[in-house]
Parts: structure tokens; sequence; C-alpha cells
């Protein structure tokens, strides 16, 4: 019996599942590396007010230039990441980084807060909340100058697990934000007892605006009940300028997207924020 399920498994023996299984290996090995070698480093994409005009915050976003691999999408190495502690090591780089970068600007004359995205293991991660309280001593960042951003997807299925961090987070000061919403399935009940103030559509969502039917109908429909539950909203993945206007009647408050600003260097964005001050002034 035991000698046919062996010979079983052999027939069955599928090379692509190997294959995939041994790359994941390499690059887990590799992204440890890569961390050791400061290879991962930081773009920050501004996030604008619904006009256009002001830089009002901005997302501190992981970034890999590997030697061996060329640049890896964090969509590739964050899952990799997340499956193997790294993910812990990973998020201390970039929360250390946002906020030195963050207090820059501030002392600039740029107070606008830097956003990070947290991966479901962090937040189960006993270590967040000194990790967190370390990043922003260290710079000297006032706490509202923080926001975190989690997924809708990952609040919705942990929210006994969460709220309570979040209540944590709140309680220090930080902003949070509810990251990638449209693509979960979040319960009104649920939204309402979240301490969060800021709602990120997600950019699936944006992508036909205007003209696709069904999804100005979602668009709309999110920014209301956003605003009856006192949540700002931010439309992510805005590329034109019809999204925008778009986007403005609906009476969204905020905007993010390739049309205002890529993901770019801490400096290339303290200069965006120094043009925008002057354009702004009378
Ligand atoms: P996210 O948090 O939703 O970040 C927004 C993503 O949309 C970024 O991709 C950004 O470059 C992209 N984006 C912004 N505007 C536009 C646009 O107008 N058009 C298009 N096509 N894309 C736009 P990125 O940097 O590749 O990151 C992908 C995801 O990886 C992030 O989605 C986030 O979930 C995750 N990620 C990135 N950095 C970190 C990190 O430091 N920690 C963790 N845990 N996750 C991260
Ligand atoms: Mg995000
Ligand atoms: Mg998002
Ligand atoms: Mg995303």
């Amino acid at each position: 019996e035991a000698k046919s399920l062996g010979r079983q498994k052999v027939v069955l023996f599928d090379p692509s599942i190997d294959e995939r299984h041994q790359l994941r290996l390499r690059y887990e090995a590799g992204l440890r590396k890569a961390i050791d070698n400061g290879e991962l480093y930081v773009h920050f994409q501004p996030r604008f007010d619904i006009a256009g005009q002001r830089v009002v915050g901005a997302e501190a976003l992981v970034r890999w230039q590997s030697e061996e691999y060329g640049p890896v999408p964090p969509s590739t190495f964050i899952p990799i990441a997340e499956n193997s502690r790294l993910i812990v090591d990973i998020g201390h780089l970039v929360l250390k980084e946002a906020c030195r970068q963050a207090a820059r600007w501030a002392e600039a004359g740029y107070p606008v807060p830097v956003s990070v995205n947290l991966s479901p293991r962090q937040l189960h991660e006993g270590e967040l909340i000194r990790d967190i309280q370390g990043a922003i001593q260290q710079a000297d960042l006032p706490p509202q100058l923080l926001e975190l951003e989690i997924t809708e997807t990952h609040l919705m299925d942990n929210v006994d697990q969460v709220l309570p961090v979040l209540h944590q987070i709140r309680a220090m000061g930080l902003g949070l934000a509810i990251d990638d919403f449209g693509t979960g399935y979040s319960s009104l009940t649920y939204l309402k007892r979240l301490p969060i103030e800021i709602l990120k559509i997600d950019r699936s969502f944006i992508t036909d605006v205007p003209g696709d039917v069904d999804d100005e109908v979602l668009v709309s429909a999110i920014i209301s009940m956003s605003h009856s539950l006192n949540f700002r909203v931010v439309a992510e993945g805005v590329e034109t300028e019809a999204q925008r206007a778009f986007l403005e009647g609906l009476g969204c408050d905020e905007v993010q997207g390739f049309l205002l600003g890529r993901p770019e260097s801490a400096g290339k964005l303290l200069g965006k924020l120094r043009r925008c001050d002057a354009t702004a002034s009378p």
C-alpha cells in the first residue's frame, strides 16, 4: 500500500510546482542578502488635495534593485517576505526610513504626513508598537505625521484580532488608513467600529471612470458612505485629468496617482513640496 502510494506520488510529481518552490526559496535567500547588502530602499508617492494643487501626504513604497534580478516589484517580493518573517525586517526598514524623511520635510517647513503600508504579519507580531515608537522617537517625528495603511481584506478577515492594535495605534496619535478599499467584503457594522480616518479607494475602481457606469456608481457610493462615516476619501491610481475632475465632482477629498506624481526619492519629493508651495502662494 505504502509502496504504491509512493509510486503514485512520483507519477503525480508536477515539475512546475517544484520549480515555483525552488524559485521562491531562491528569492527568499536573495531577499535576505538584499536586506543585509542594502539593496532595498524607499520611494515616496505624493498624495494631493482634490484640486491637485497641494501635496497633503506621501506614501512610502519599498523598492528592491537586485544585483541579480534587476528591479523586483513589491507585488513579487512582499508576498515572499510575508511568508518568511523577512517582512518584519523590511517593515522595520521602511518605517525607520519613512519617519526619518518625514522629519526632514517637516524641518524644511513641510509637515506632511508619511504613510507606511503594514502587512498582515507585522500586525500580528508583538514588536509592532515598539517598532513604531522607536522609529518616531529616533526621527523625532510628531506622531500625527505618521499614518499606517492596512488593506481592507486583511482588516475584515481579522477584525477581532486587529482592532485592539488599531486602537493602540490611534491612542499613540498616529493616523490610520484602510487601503485597497472595494476589493474586500466590508460590512458596515465593522467599518463603523474601526478607528480609522482615511479610506483609499482601490485603483481598479478608478481605471474606467468616467465612462463605466457600474464603476461610476460604485465610486460615488463609496465616497458617500465614507463621508457619512466621517472618513476622508483618497482615490488611488488617478492617471488622467478626466478621472480627477470626475472625482472632484463627487466630492472625493484627495487623489494619488501617476497624473500628479509617481513614487520618487525623498529628495525629489521635497523638491515637489517646494514647487507646489511656490505655485500656491499669491
Ligand atoms: P498600495 O499600498 O496600494 O500602493 C499603491 C501602488 O499603486 C504602488 O505600487 C504605486 O506605485 C501604484 N500606483 C500609484 N499610482 C498609480 C497609477 O496612477 N497607476 C498605476 N498603474 N499604479 C499606480 P507598488 O509600489 O508597486 O506597490 C504595490 C503594493 O505593494 C502596494 O500597494 C502595497 O500593497 C505593497 N507595498 C509596497 N511597499 C510596501 C511596504 O513598504 N510594505 C508593505 N507591507 N507593502 C508594501
Ligand atoms: Mg498603500
Ligand atoms: Mg492601495
Ligand atoms: Mg495594493
